[in-house]
């Protein structure tokens, strides 16, 4: 391709509303324009590099035994009626009619469609294992679209659905998803990891998330020094510490702490770390239980744990009114001594001693108070979020803390939607099964914004070869002089031939405007052709990656640079 015939509209500064790396360099670097907030066109450049995920995603997927068909995006309400998910799945589902009235959606996700799709051409058991998958527009309203590629609201998935006829089954067909995971983002260049993840109400039993490491990731990961256990914060377990018995020391006494009432200004007011008091939220379940939860001041609660605990949906913290109902102050000094409601606390606060609490009196805490003595605890529960210093849930190891990216996502979901929507199978005995499901996603757009927040530097996008939308850009600098053109020309050619994707700047432009495009665009090898370094016959090579150049005789050139890209290739 030369550039003279492309579309490659560069900027020089970030548009305003751009945050993170990847979105402001997309931008940039002419890979996608903004259409409407969370959606986006792929301009040529984006979209090339949009279609190599896609392709190391469908020769996975093939070469795992999936097969590719394509689902529509508008989907009749109906099919979400028969799963209830047209009441349950909020307002991310953009819902419109048709002429004649009739409802329906913009697919968010498939489970309905597929299994309709099973339900209708799979009748027996000999029929299975079967996964389809399709990679597709989806459309999310999302109520923060944001990042650009990374949190869209119309954004291009790889979705697969696998079908078995028992749990086995299904665990075999999740395995492989799992292993053609490891492959895909391993060949797209990405620092990843699985992590397990937290079943949330899409009903199922196991699942993990494919995470690319980065710091401006949305998601809080754990994962163990020692061995291989890693998991979302959401889900992440902690190894309790060893309990010894406390030994009250302290006596009950109320303090003033006059409008201190964040667990960080009564520390610092009473001159006491953070770990020594301990904090005490009101919380209200959907079913609308008010109940105190007690952690050690330094900690966070996990919600995802408590509801899980609580067994409701959601828990929002009780407001002021019905604090001052609940504690006869207000909010910031609530305590567990006399409070009367269910109290529970996290596994960590039944060891502290001598602690500091809200007195449920205004401008006022209590000092030397201790669990059990002072006040009962109904349970003591996994109640907080892990973190770095954490001990691991599997061996004596700690846990470290990381930053990341969801870009997959592979999920058993069971017989949810088999069941809801009668897909069944006839098995051996000829008795009419559920078939048991799995579902698998990958954000394609994502993936490419993901491998950019991870390669990139001051200058612009170091692109990993297995995505980058060109392998090789030869720059023309002095494009009016013919020797340069023939030299130029004839390197393109051979590497044209050589089925290499190369990118050919032949604009008449000065070099240091050509050379800020090279690097914001960030194809992995260069090739400065030049007239003072032709009557050597040698041109510039240069790795995005390792910034360095090195002269190269012409003619050892177009082997040399074949050899490269397949060695940066991961196969
Ligand atoms: P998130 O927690 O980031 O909202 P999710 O759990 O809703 O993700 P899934 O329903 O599992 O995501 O979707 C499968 C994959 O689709 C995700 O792993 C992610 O890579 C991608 N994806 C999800 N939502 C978006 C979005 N709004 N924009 C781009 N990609 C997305
Ligand atoms: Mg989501």
């Amino acid at each position: 391709m030369r550039l003279t015939n492309y579309l490659l509209p560069t900027l020089k500064e970030s548009p305003a509303d751009a945050e993170i790396a990847s979105h402001k360099l997309m931008l940039r670097a002419g890979m996608i324009r903004k259409v409407a907030a969370g959606i986006y066109t792929y301009l040529p450049l984006g979209l090339r590099s949009v279609r190599k995920v896609e392709q190391i995603v469908r020769e996975e997927m093939d070469r795992a035994g999936a097969l590719e068909l394509l689902m529509p995006m508008v989907v009749p309400a109906e099919l979400w009626q028969e799963s209830e998910r047209w009441e349950q799945y909020g307002k991310e589902l953009l819902r419109l009619r048709d002429r004649k009235d009739t409802e329906f959606c913009l697919s968010p996700t498939h489970e309905e469609v597929i299994t309709d799709v099973v339900r209708g051409t799979v009748r027996s058991y000999r029929q299975l294992p079967l996964n389809l998958y399709q990679i597709q527009g989806k459309f999310r309203d999302e109520i923060r679209p944001r990042f650009g590629l990374m949190r869209g609201r119309e954004f291009i998935m790889k979705d697969a659905y696998s079908f078995d006829l028992d749990d086995a089954g299904a665990d075999s067909s999740y395995e492989k998803m799992y292993q053609a995971y490891q492959n895909i983002f391993k060949r797209c260049g990405l620092e990843f990891r699985a992590v397990e993840a937290d079943t949330g109400n899409i009903g199922g039993s196991s699942s993990h998330e494919f995470m690319v490491l980065a710091d401006s990731g949305e998601d809080a990961i754990v994962s163990c020094d020692c061995c291989d256990y890693a998991a979302n914060v959401e889900k992440a377990q902690i190894r309790l510490a060893r309990q010894e018995e406390p030994q009250p020391q302290g006596e009950i006494a109320q303090v003033a702490t006059p409008g201190k009432k964040t667990i960080a200004e009564v520390a610092q007011f009473l001159g006491l770390p953070e770990s020594r008091l301990i904090k005490t939220l009101l919380v209200r379940t959907d079913a609308g239980e008010q109940l105190a939860v007690l952690l050690r001041g330094d900690r966070d609660l996990n919600e995802i744990k408590l509801c899980r605990f609580l067994d409701c949906v959601e828990v929002e913290m009780v407001d002021e009114a019905n604090v001052v109902k609940m504690t006869g102050a207000p909010s910031g000094f609530a305590g567990p001594v006399g409070l009367d409601c269910r109290i529970i606390a996290d596994h960590e606060v039944r060891t502290m001693v001598d602690c500091v609490v809200g007195a449920n009196i205004k401008d006022s805490h209590c000092s030397g108070v201790n669990p059990g003595r002072d006040f009962e605890v109904e349970q003591y529960v996994d109640l907080r979020q892990a973190q770095t210093g954490d001990g691991c849930p599997r061996c004596a190891g700690t846990l470290q803390s990381w930053r990341g990216i969801e870009v997959g996502h592979v999920f058993k979901l069971g017989t949810k939607y088999s069941q809801a929507l009668g897909a069944t199978v006839l098995d051996r005995n000829g008795k009419d099964v559920a078939l048991v499901m799995g579902c698998y996603g990958i954000g394609i757009g994502r993936t490419v914004a993901a491998a950019i927040e991870q390669n990139h530097d001051d200058n612009g996008i170091i692109f990993p070869m297995a995505i980058a939308p060109f392998q090789v850009l030869i720059t023309l600098l002095n494009p009016k002089d013919q020797q340069v053109v023939k030299a130029g020309e004839e390197l393109y050619n051979q590497l044209l031939q050589a089925g290499i994707e190369v990118l050919l700047d032949d604009r008449d432009e000065r070099p240091g405007s050509k050379f800020k495009d090279a690097d914001l665009i960030g194809i992995p090898i260069r090739v400065t052709v030049g007239n003072k370094a032709l009557k050597d016959d040698q041109f510039e090579i240069q790795l995005r990656a390792v910034g360095e150049r090195q002269m190269m005789p012409t003619d050892e050139t177009a082997p040399w640079l074949i050899a490269e890209v397949n060695r940066q290739l991961v196969r």
